[in-house]
């Protein structure tokens, strides 16, 4: 663990970075964006209730490669459909068997997708929805920032523990399903959990769809992953390695005081600058000096003279220049883009 005092942004620093991330925000091509996340598959149900299952589905297959998993996502929705929420509702009453064979990946095999779909199903008869029960968690747990992990944590025992999603893991075991639906009482970042939360609480815009109403995107947890992470610490919103919830919450309080109202709102431009590789994970002066949050980086060095970019440079900073080497490294920045939100390397695969 880390040892390192709580980072804060000055009043002064929060105001001269909030037009430098509005200005990043601004120049994400989101529909593009979006077609890479996983966030697209809840986006394309009409149907709040079919949404927040979607969004359960893709958010707890959403580890490793996007190029990988997607495939595995669509698969679990294609056997779910046209309604997931009705789906799921009915799977919990009467659990067929066999309705998500041959669904394998890495770490999950079809009964732990079904002790998933049940868990959902039954949360959905017992209390009206998803986002009704979590809602309920969070105003018991107290409300406010100090009632989102709680509410997060029992909301995700309720889910696992279902005595139906027990039934199903007889003979498998709970760990597959506590790998879909890990605990955020845990020392990790919750990564996924916190990204179901942006997607079901803020919003509504182009990339979240704010189907909670009852929680304040004010309590949201930024979703820890290496791309955020890496970005967060050039600019200096933390000083952490660890990818734990509490360098989630340290990086939160420094947004916080950016945007009091929507601490997560820079999310996933943060994101999708690491994930497109303009801000790569080896610093590289000729990108920093192009980059729109250089002004207000402590990670992005002072440009010298011959680094200034000689050809164009998008919005978002990401200069194209020529040269076979470099577009080889842009073919590589351009295969990192297809990946999907990873978690920070310092943590094992296995316990995300
Ligand atoms: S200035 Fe450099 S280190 Fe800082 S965010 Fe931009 S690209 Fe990353």
């Amino acid at each position: 663990m880390a040892r390192s005092r709580p980072r804060t942004l000055s009043p002064a620093r929060a105001a001269r970075l909030r037009p430098l991330l509005d200005r990043l925000d601004a120049a994400v091509d989101r529909a593009a964006r979006v077609s890479a996340d996983p966030v697209e598959f809840p986006r394309a149900f009409p149907d709040p209730d079919d949404a927040e299952v979607a969004a359960l589905v893709a958010v707890s297959l959403a580890y490793g490669r996007a190029d990988v998993f997607k495939p595995v996502v669509a698969r679990v929705l294609a056997a779910m459909s046209p309604s997931p929420a009705r789906f799921v509702e009915v799977f919990a009453r009467a659990p067929a068997p066999g309705a998500f064979e041959g669904v394998v990946y890495r770490f999950n095999r079809p009964p732990d997708l079904a002790a998933l779909a049940a868990g959902a199903g039954a949360m959905r008869l017992r209390h009206g929805g998803l986002g009704a029960r979590f809602t309920a968690l969070f105003r018991e747990a107290g409300g406010g920032p100090a009632a989102l992990r709680p509410a997060l944590a029992a909301f995700a025992a309720e889910l696992r523990d279902a005595p139906v999603a027990r039934g199903l893991l007889a003979g498998r075991g709970p760990r597959g399903l506590r790998h879909l639906l890990p605990d955020p009482a845990g020392p990790g970042a919750s990564k996924r959990w916190n990204l179901y939360l942006r997607w079901m609480i803020r919003g509504p815009d182009a990339v979240d769809l704010g189907l909670w109403r009852g929680v304040p995107a004010s309590a949201l947890v930024v979703p820890l992953d290496t791309h955020v992470h890496r970005v967060a610490r050039a600019l200096g919103l933390t000083a952490r390695r660890d990818a734990s919830w509490r360098t989630a919450e340290e990086i939160t309080a420094a947004l916080r005081r950016v945007d009091p109202e929507d601490p997560v709102r820079y999310d996933f431009a943060l994101c999708h600058l690491g994930m497109s590789g303009a801000c790569p994970a080896r610093r590289d002066r000729a990108r920093c000096a192009a980059c729109v949050l250089a002004p207000a980086c402590a990670g992005g060095a002072p440009p010298r003279a011959s680094d200034a970019p000689r050809g164009r440079s998008t919005p978002a900073g990401t200069a194209v220049r020529g040269g076979p080497g470099r577009r080889r490294g842009a073919a590589r920045r351009g295969a990192r883009s297809a990946r999907g939100r990873t978690s920070s390397p310092a943590r094992a695969p296995s316990s995300r």
